[in-house]
């Protein structure tokens, strides 16, 4: 029988001591009114400030060595740090790319150069990047990217046009998946690179799209004849497919991928939790006075965060196989096809059980429930569709 999802990883006994610290730093941020928790935080919660904050304890690049700048701590301990924050709704977006994605591809592909030029700054929550993978015609099929390196002397030229790209107006780095080659006869994933292009560059205009609410994170990112030094290529020229593959098992498969609305999940229980103690105190009050939390509302709550917990275990399995340097595709593309769905369900529960309508400009319940509706069409769809990691699955089961 095929193990989709490799064994849980216990978390380390120190784990527990870094848990309390990043409770007590967000409570004393939550106190001093540094933020608010906010649905998607990873995506919308955009604050310079914060993840400075969160640099300056040790809390970013922590598995970056040492000797860049980093803790070198491990993965699961990076897992404590980012779970707590994600539950809490800090506002975590600014440095989230640059921490999770970009760091350990650096780590892995990036010469001496570009790891002294951008580790450092990564750790420190100072260094924000953007993903130029997508494009107009090439989301899905990602081996068909348009985007053109051409050669020109001491380095190569980039043409073509981004789309999705998170974050590309405030950062200050993008890296860019191209085709340099051509592809090997029938294989379109050969003859593709990887580039590094710091931010801002005069021939690369980027400009916003816009959610219905007017919010703006995500760009088109248009590469003019961007000239970018042999030494700015990520890895190897003609490596890019392999690269980009082994990057998304970092990106499918972390606690963003079932805790986007947890913020939504946590204010419901608390509403809950306090409507059952008023009639539990009325009903002593007043005999046959109105009844709290119906039994099925309640068995709906409890399905709900046993399938939270399910799915912190699943993550948390595909966490510790990467820190042992295995590559987990199959049981990440599970993670992300499950928890993201999960993140929809809490939304449908939530307005269910919730005694409150969705509003925007509104704190608390109402608020979280507008957010999550808002930011949910994007769950499925970012870091590769669920239809597209279903076939990674069927694949696995040798079903196609
Ligand atoms: C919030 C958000 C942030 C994002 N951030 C970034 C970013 O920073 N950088 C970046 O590069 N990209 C980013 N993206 C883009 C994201 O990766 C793409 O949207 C995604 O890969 C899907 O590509 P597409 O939009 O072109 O859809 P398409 O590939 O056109 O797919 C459209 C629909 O067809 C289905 N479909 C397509 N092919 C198949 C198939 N073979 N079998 C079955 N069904 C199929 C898909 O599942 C989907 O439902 C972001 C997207 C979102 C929503």
């Amino acid at each position: 029988m095929i193990t989709l999802v490799p064994p849980v990883t216990p978390l380390p006994e120190e784990a527990g001591e870094l848990r309390t610290r990043v409770r007590e730093f967000i409570a004393g941020e939550l106190a001093a009114g540094r933020f608010a928790p906010r649905c998607d935080s990873w995506h919308v919660g955009w604050d310079e400030a914060f993840s400075r904050r969160l640099g300056a304890r040790g809390w970013l690049g922590m598995t970056i060595p040492v000797g860049y700048g980093g803790q070198g701590r491990s993965a699961l301990d990076r897992y404590v740090v980012t779970e707590e924050l994600l539950a809490a709704g800090a506002p975590v977006a600014a440095h989230w790319i640059a921490d999770r994605q970009t760091a350990p591809s650096l780590l892995r592909y990036g010469t001496e150069q570009q790891k002294r030029r951008y580790l450092p700054g990564i750790a420190r929550g100072e260094c924000y990047v953007a993903l130029g993978l997508s494009e107009p015609d090439a989301g899905s099929d990602l081996a068909g990217v348009r985007t053109r390196a051409a050669r020109v002397p001491g380095g190569w030229e980039l043409a073509g046009t981004k789309v999705w790209t998170t974050g590309a107006h405030h950062a200050h780095l993008i890296t860019v998946l191209a085709r340099s080659g051509p592809p090997d006869g029938r294989n379109r994933r050969a003859g593709l690179s990887q580039f590094l292009v710091p931010l801002p560059d005069p021939a690369v205009r980027i400009r916003p799209i816009r959610l219905l609410s007017g919010e703006h994170h995500f760009n088109e990112v248009v590469l003019d004849d961007v000239f970018v030094p042999d030494d700015m290529v990520l890895g190897e020229p003609g490596e890019g497919w392999r690269q980009v593959t082994a990057e998304l098992a970092f990106e499918r498969s972390g606690p963003e991928r079932f805790l986007s609305t947890f913020p939504l999940l946590d204010c419901l229980v608390r509403q809950l939790a306090e409507q059952q103690a008023a009639a539990e105190q009325q009903a002593a009050a007043v005999p046959g006075g109105p009844g709290g939390v119906s039994a099925a509302d309640a068995a709906a709550l409890g399905e709900i965060v046993a399938r939270v917990w399910t799915l912190r275990q699943m993550s948390l399995a595909v966490a510790g196989a990467l820190a042992r340097g295995d590559a987990p595709e199959v049981a990440a593309a599970l993670v992300k096809d499950l928890g993201t769905r999960l993140e929809n369900e809490v939304i449908d529960v939530a307005r269910r059980l919730a005694r409150a309508e969705a509003a925007p400009s509104e704190p608390g319940l109402p608020g979280l429930l507008a957010a999550a509706v808002m930011y949910s069409p994007g769950f499925t769809l970012r870091g590769g569709t669920n239809e597209i990691l279903r076939g990674v699955v069927a694949r696995a089961l040798g079903l196609r």
